[in-house]
């Protein structure tokens, strides 16, 4: 993965270098560093500016983040104790509308760090997370052949209290990476649900239904990726997959930042 956005970047540079005086160049990276002395990018784990200098996580705080490992479900790809099995307790008991899906981060090792990247406005953690997802699970994504990443949509008034919408930050950070557009507004939020974490699995459920639309699916989308912050249950990457098969959506898989037993 690393290789193809490379060499992406690198033709883009020499576009650029073409068109534009070196000076300039030399001037905008002047502008870069300053600002990065200014506001110096925060460790997405300790929330202080990230030692070393210039990376986007402290070299100490990476050992604290545990990554999903195998063996993984074969269905929604959380990690599995028993590699004897081919599907979580969850999997083996629900039908999932989703074809299959995967997650980055174990939940409870980047709990805080996702808490205030979703409520205490560290949207810059976005980057880092994104190229986490790139790097890791970007391969496994870009053999499904997507035709786009979709993001899961907020509903319109939260998501401009809170300024952003955190799945679609991660979204774009992952496809610029991995070179997969995103489309935004191909889902819609119609209603403000109440907070998954306060409800059971039927309240969860019933909570969703009809929560979501799509807008119609004119770029006929066949193949797509749902990005989402947290898979647990699996109701609302469903509730959404629901409504895009009815859509004409055929192949339907999800990419989480993480995945827990809890949020
Ligand atoms: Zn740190
Ligand atoms: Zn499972």
């Amino acid at each position: 993965m690393k290789g193809l956005s490379h060499k992406a970047n690198k033709n883009k540079t020499k576009r650029i270098r073409g068109k534009i005086f070196k000076g300039s160049q030399a001037t905008k990276k002047l502008g870069r560093f300053a600002i990065l002395l200014l506001f110096p990018t925060r460790c997405p784990v300790c929330d202080k500016p990230v030692k070393p200098f210039g990376a986007l996580i402290c070299a100490k705080c990476r050992q604290k983040i545990r990554y999903v490992r195998e063996p993984r479900c074969y269905k929604c790809g959380k990690e599995l104790k028993d590699n004897t099995l081919e599907y979580c307790f969850d999997c083996l008991h629900k039908n999932h509308v989703y074809d299959r899906g995967f997650s980055l981060f174990v939940y409870s090792s980047v709990r805080n760090s996702i808490y205030r990247f979703k409520y205490a406005g560290r949207r810059e953690y976005a980057e880092f997370f994104g190229k986490e997802m790139a790097e890791h699970l970007g391969e496994e994504l870009l053999s499904l052949n997507p035709d786009a990443l979709v993001p899961v949509p907020m509903y319109k008034e939260k998501e401009k209290k809170r300024g952003y919408n955190q799945a679609h930050l991660l979204a774009q950070a992952l496809g610029k990476e991995i070179g997969v557009p995103v489309c935004a507004h191909f889902a819609e939020r119609t209603r403000n649900t109440a907070p998954l974490k306060e409800l059971g699995i039927s309240e969860r459920q019933n909570n969703l239904k009809k929560a979501f639309k799509i807008q119609g699916n004119d770029v006929k989308l066949s193949t797509i990726v749902i990005i989402d912050d947290i898979y647990t249950t699996g109701s609302t990457i469903n509730e959404i997959a629901r409504e895009c098969r009815r859509a004409g959506v055929e192949k339907i898989y999800f990419a989480a930042l993480a995945s827990g037993s809890g949020r």
